[in-house]
Parts: structure tokens; sequence; C-alpha cells
């Protein structure tokens, strides 16, 4: 993320507003010096002020990650790119599983909402399956930007002989699983047993 560039759009929008650093720390009910802080991008709203901050300035939060006004082709690609640097930035791996979740929920029904369009809409035909087609290609993407985060999440602890290990990508893929073990083979003992997960610490 771009701190320096999101606190100049800070600063420009309250300029617009013509609002002063005080009048905005008043609403937020934060100190002058932490809106200074943001505006010079040697800090960054928390979470919580995110969206009362979006609210004074009448921008969405996808703008506010973006430092800019976006137009509405911007705007995937944007969300896109916020929610992954949101996911890097962030410590803790549970985090990064929620944080993708929804992302792909959201992706999810975006395309759900493409593809219900392309079934009704009047258009030619090749158009409603050029909107399919990209509807899937979402779906899919997604699908295994989910796959990666858990893949690189999990840890599995052998059964056999205690060893925990990362399974690779396709093993893991083709695994038989229950919701909390994987039949896996250990990469230590070479047994293949029902491993349990952990979520890396
Ligand atoms: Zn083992």
């Amino acid at each position: 993320m771009d701190t320096i560039k999101i606190g100049l759009f800070i600063k420009s929008l309250r300029k617009e507003k013509s609002l002063t650093q005080r009048e905005v720390a008043e609403q937020l009910n934060v100190s002058e010096k932490t809106i200074s802080k943001w505006e010079t991008g040697k800090g960054f709203p928390e979470i919580s002020l995110m969206l009362p901050l979006c609210k004074i300035f009448g921008i969405s939060m996808n703008e506010l990650l973006s430092g800019e006004r976006l137009s509405e082709d911007q705007y995937i690609e944007k969300a896109e790119e916020n929610i992954t640097s949101l996911v890097k930035d962030k410590t803790t791996p549970r985090t990064k599983v929620v944080i993708s979740t929804i992302s792909c929920i959201l992706a999810m029904l975006s395309s759900l909402a493409i593809i219900f369009i392309a079934a009704f809409s009047a258009t030619q035909i090749w158009l409603r399956l050029v909107m399919i087609g990209i509807a899937l290609i979402i779906m899919i993407s997604n699908v295994s930007v989910i796959l990666l985060v858990a893949v690189s999440t999990e840890i599995y602890e052998c059964d056999k002989c205690g060893e925990k290990f990362t399974p690779t990508l396709s093993a893991y893929l083709l695994a038989p699983h229950t919701f909390n073990k994987r039949y896996l083979k250990c990469p230590c003992c070479g047994k293949k047993s029902w491993n349990k997960s952990h979520i890396r610490k």
C-alpha cells in the first residue's frame, strides 16, 4: 500500500470539502496529529476508522486504499490489488484465510451476477458467451487463490512419526480429506496416513 499517495489523497479530499485537520479529527474522535500523520504518509487509518473516514469524504474503501478516485472499469482491478496487499500486510495467517475467503465469496457473487445478466439479457449470443467466459475465469482464478492461501497456511502432522510438514499443491489437491485431516504421504517417514492439519502460527 502506498501510504504517501493515500496521504495526499486524504489531504486533497479534505481541502475539497474545505475542512481543517481539526474538524476531521473531531468527527473521527482522534487527535489532529493523527490526521497530519495520515496526510504525510507516516501513518495509516486503522480499520475501524476507515469507513467513517470514507463517509466524511464520500468515497469508497476501495478508493481510499487505492489513494485515488476510481472509474468503473478500474474498480475490480484495484479491489483485487488492494485485497492482495492487505493479505500481504496482515500478519496472522488466520486473517489471510478470512480475507481470501471474503474476496472469493465477493468474486463468486459478481461472477454469478455476470452469468445471470448474460442469461437473461437480450444481447447477441456471442456477447453472452464472452460474459460467461469472463465470469468463469474470475471464479477459477479465485478458487486457485483460496487453495494457494490454504496450502501456505496449513501444516500437517504425520500420524505415524509426528513430523510436521507442508504438502505440495498437487498432493494437497489430490488427497482425500475430512474437515481437519488429510490422507498424505509423510516426507519424513514416507508412510501414508490421515494427518491432522494445523494453522501455521
Ligand atoms: Zn511421518
